[in-house]
Formats: C-alpha cells, sequence, structure tokens
C-alpha cells in the first residue's frame, strides 16, 4: 500500500512538473495550422532570396558586376531549393541558402558586411520557424562567420531569443560554430565606403549627427542585407535574415534584422517574410509583422498585405527598402520602394527567376 502511495505521489509530481514546464518555458512550442497539400496530393515548396534593395540600376552596373551577382543569387537559391526538393525543412533551406550569401564579398552580410564609424564589423541576424513561432537572433557580434547559424543556435540550443555583443559571441563558441579574426571581414570595397561617408559628412560639416544620418542618400549606406524566406513541403515556412547593418553606425547601432516583427517573421497560418532596407524605418512600422498581420486579420493577399505596408505605410513613414514573402501556400511576394533589390525565387517546377532592377 505504502508503495502505491509513494509511485503516485512520483507520478503526480513529473505530471505537474512537466504541466509547469510548459507554462513556464518562454519557448514552449505553439503548433500553428500547417498548409494543406496542393492538388496533386503532394505539398508544395517555393523560396525567395534577397540580397539587400537600394539605388540598383542598370546605368550603375557592368556587365561583370551584373554576372557576379545573378551567379551567386542563383548559387545561394539552389541550394535551398534542393534541400527543400528533397524533403528537409524550410529552416535548413534559410540557414544553408543565408550561409552562401554570408561567405561572399559581394552583400552586406558575413564576409562583406559595411564598417561601423569606428572601423569595426557588428553582424546582426535572426530566424523565425513559422510552425512553432519559435525564433532565435543575434546582435552586434564581430567574430562569427555565420551569423544566420548562430541565431538559429540561440533559438535551437539557448532558452532565449535574443543574444547581442560578447555574450553572443561566447554562446557561439560554446556551440562550436565557426569564429574568425575580425579581420576577416575586412573588404576594401566596404572599407572605402566608410571613408567616403566620412568625407562627405565633414564637407557638407553636419555637425548635427541625426540629420546627418538621415539627409544621406540610401546608396551611400552600402545596403545589402541578405534574406530568405521559404516553405517546405510539410507546409512548414521559414524566414531569416542577416546583416553587416548600415555604414557608419554608431553606439552599438542595431537595425531591424535582428529584430523578430521587424526585419524578420513567420507564421503557418499567415507567411514568411524578411526585409532590407533602412532599419530605423522598418522598426518603426514594424513591418514583418504588420504584413502578417494583416493577413491574418484583414485576411489580405501576401501581395496586397506586402504592397500596402511598403507603398503605403513604410513610404509614408519615409522609409526605404523592400520585402520578400511567402504565404502557407506558397504564394510569392516582393515588394519595394528603391530602384531594385537584389532577389531570386525558385519553386516547386524549378522555374528559377532573378531580378536586379525594378522592371
Ligand atoms: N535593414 C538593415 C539595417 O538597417 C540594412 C539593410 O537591409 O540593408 O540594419
Amino acid at each position: 500500500m505504502k508503495k502505491a502511495c509513494f509511485l503516485f505521489l512520483i507520478l503526480s509530481l513529473v505530471f505537474s512538473c512537466r504541466k509547469n514546464e510548459k507554462l513556464i518555458n518562454p519557448k514552449a512550442q505553439v503548433q500553428t495550422n500547417l498548409s494543406l497539400p496542393n492538388d496533386s496530393g503532394q505539398s508544395k515548396f517555393s523560396i525567395i532570396i534577397h540580397g539587400g534593395a537600394g539605388t540598383i540600376m542598370k546605368k550603375y552596373m557592368t556587365p561583370e558586376k551584373e554576372a557576379a551577382y545573378r551567379q551567386k543569387l542563383e548559387e545561394a537559391i539552389r541550394i535551398g531549393h534542393a534541400i527543400l526538393k528533397n524533403g528537409g525543412t524550410s529552416l535548413d533551406a534559410v540557414e544553408k541558402t543565408i550561409n552562401v550569401l554570408e561567405n561572399s564579398p559581394l552583400f552586406n552580410a558575413g564576409k562583406g558586411a559595411v564598417f561601423t564609424h569606428e572601423g569595426t564589423n557588428e553582424h546582426d541576424a535572426s530566424i523565425m520557424d513559422g510552425k512553432t513561432l519559435n525564433a532565435g537572433a543575434s546582435a552586434g557580434t564581430s567574430i562569427v562567420k555565420n551569423p544566420i547559424t548562430l541565431a538559429r543556435a540561440i533559438m535551437e540550443d539557448s532558452p532565449h531569443v535574443m543574444l547581442s555583443g560578447s555574450g553572443a559571441e561566447s554562446f557561439a563558441q560554446e556551440q562550436g560554430l565557426a569564429i574568425v579574426d575580425p579581420h576577416y571581414f575586412y573588404t576594401e570595397k566596404r572599407y572605402q565606403a566608410l571613408q567616403k561617408l566620412k568625407d562627405k559628412a565633414i564637407s557638407k560639416s553636419e555637425f548635427n549627427i541625426k540629420d546627418s544620418f538621415y539627409n544621406r542618400d540610401i546608396n551611400d549606406s552600402k545596403f545589402g542585407t541578405v534574406g530568405c524566406v521559404a516553405l517546405d513541403k510539410h507546409g512548414n515556412l521559414a524566414a531569416g535574415t542577416s546583416t553587416g547593418g548600415m555604414t557608419d553606425k554608431r553606439w552599438g547601432r542595431i537595425g531591424d534584422s535582428p529584430i523578430i516583427g521587424a526585419g524578420t517573421y513567420a507564421n503557418n497560418n499567415t507567411c514568411a517574410v524578411s526585409c532590407t532596407g533602412w532599419g530605423e524605418f522598418f522598426i518603426r512600422g514594424v513591418v514583418a509583422y504588420d504584413i502578417s498581420a494583416l493577413m491574418e486579420y484583414k485576411e489580405l493577399t501576401v501581395q496586397e498585405a506586402t504592397k500596402e505596408v511598403i507603398q503605403s505605410k513604410l513610404t509614408k513613414l519615409g522609409g526605404t527598402g523592400g520585402v520578400i514573402a511567402i504565404d502557407k501556400n506558397g504564394n510569392l511576394a516582393m515588394e519595394f520602394n528603391t530602384d531594385g533589390m537584389y532577389r531570386a525565387t525558385m519553386n516547386d517546377k524549378d522555374d528559377l527567376y532573378i531580378g536586379l532592377y525594378k522592371n
């Protein structure tokens, strides 16, 4: 009898602990609805990437430069597409695709990150799982080779959503992620862009730092953030964004890219979104979540929602940039109010599209 009572006590303790764990664990799994398979009975899949928005115009391009961008965008999207085609997860597709762009000096993320006012490189990144609404983000790291991989590790292997600076770097080291000397991120092109911007500010006698920052041309800031959104065969959406931020940023400035809801968002009930552009405006407009909210509460399509938020709301606010988004049925949207946005899409029929300019 005593034994039975003891067993009952232990069982009820275990049961109540598990229940409490669900209540107190900030990252407890939330199961959202999965998308339905398409007519053929097999789920659709698709992927979109961006490599930043800005003054991307044919007249500023050489054929070699354009070919290099196209080639890298294609290489990256094919990595993610192959993962999805083989039945892999949208999270894997997003991370591995972004890794390719982070390892290229062409984009403002990872290797090609822009410089801070002090001449350093500080990376921001985030990733979100539309199935569970789990998310991970890192801000202001300088030695982690692939910030999107760190963001994913934070999501999966830490009890937190966002880590920053030296703490995030210690976590990356503990996780055995690739660590590099800060000099790895030096590229002459980005360094010269910083010098140019500083010279311009001095020649204009811009002593009001706030005005000088807001008066700059979008192209001065050398946008080039990278992002990826994907829908896998299991009906799960994921989104990720990685950036070096803005040239000449100061005081540990953090943009929208690592902020869930501003630069990145994913929810299986609505869509997956990754943003690029002037981060301050994307934070104030809560752009990524706003697109999802318009779909959830106003039943807008993904194209209608992205258009409304970028062409109306963001533009009225004075912000510039763009977004990529996929809905739970694989519908794609790419919207920007700049002259161009590096972008590519692939679907389950292997159709590849690569775009740089407006039309
Ligand atoms: N949104 C990024 C930031 O403000 C920059 C970019 O997308 O180019 O940090």
